[in-house]
């Protein structure tokens, strides 16, 4: 990891398992806050804007899904969200809270660490391409800034995770051609911390939710494509 250090935001209410992941995170070099509801964890993004967020589902407040979406409302910043149980996660995906990704307790720092360094690559990497690549693209309603990263609909900006975003920006660059979802996880999610192609599928119903069902067309057993109406 290069300097400065990225800041992590942990919530979990759980006090024994926020502070062994603080602790943790803290011992790899990251700069870590801590909170513990959820009202405080948005509060603490606002004036402490961190590079990624550890998210337990259940808090007192309002819950996981709320600070999720009210910490992306401000900019895109990728989620971690900790799940009680597989289930739990499958509910979750299939919502489309827009967490980047999923971790089902009880599981280990080492798998924790690995998510986190995974999902800050990843961030990483598409600011990489995003200075190479071209800075606006137009296509129909849709206009795509890649230097801020942000997403117009018909003049109106839409919110979208990073995940959300990189998946578009991979549809746009060649609208109309259908991308495999094993195209996507490589482009996207650079496979290392892809959970399959379920992964894909969900992260494009929750895109659909944001910019139109019909703007991302299916093509069955195959995978998507952007559909650009002028
Ligand atoms: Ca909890």
């Amino acid at each position: 990891m290069g300097t400065p250090a990225a800041r992590i935001l942990v919530v979990e209410d759980e006090r024994v398992i926020n502070q062994s992941v603080v602790d943790r995170l803290v011992a790899e070099g990251f700069e870590v806050r801590q909170e513990y509801d959820g009202p405080s964890a948005v509060a603490t993004a606002a004036q402490w804007p961190p590079d990624l967020v550890v998210l337990d589902v259940m808090l007192p407040g309002f819950d996981g899904h709320e600070v999720c979406r009210r910490v992306q409302a401000e900019r895109p910043v990728p989620v971690l969200m900790l799940t009680a149980r597989d289930d739990e996660t499958d509910v979750l995906v299939g919502l489309g809270v827009g967490a980047d990704d999923y971790l089902t307790k009880p599981f280990s720092m080492r798998e924790l660490v690995a998510r986190v360094r995974a999902l800050l690559r990843r961030v990483e990497r598409a600011a990489a391409l995003t200075v190479a690549a071209p800075e606006a693209l137009s296509l129909g309603a849709l206009e795509v800034d890649r230097a801020r990263r942000q997403v117009r609909l018909d003049g109106t900006l839409v919110h979208l995770t990073p995940t959300e975003f990189d998946l578009l920006v991979c549809l746009a660059t060649e609208p109309g051609t259908v991308l495999t979802r094993e195209q996507l996880l490589d482009e996207v999610w650079d496979w290392r911390d892809a959970a399959g192609t379920r992964t894909v599928d969900s992260h494009i119903r929750s895109l659909r939710g944001k910019i139109g069902a019909e703007a991302v067309r299916t093509v069955h057993g195959v995978g998507y494509a952007l559909e650009v109406t002028p």
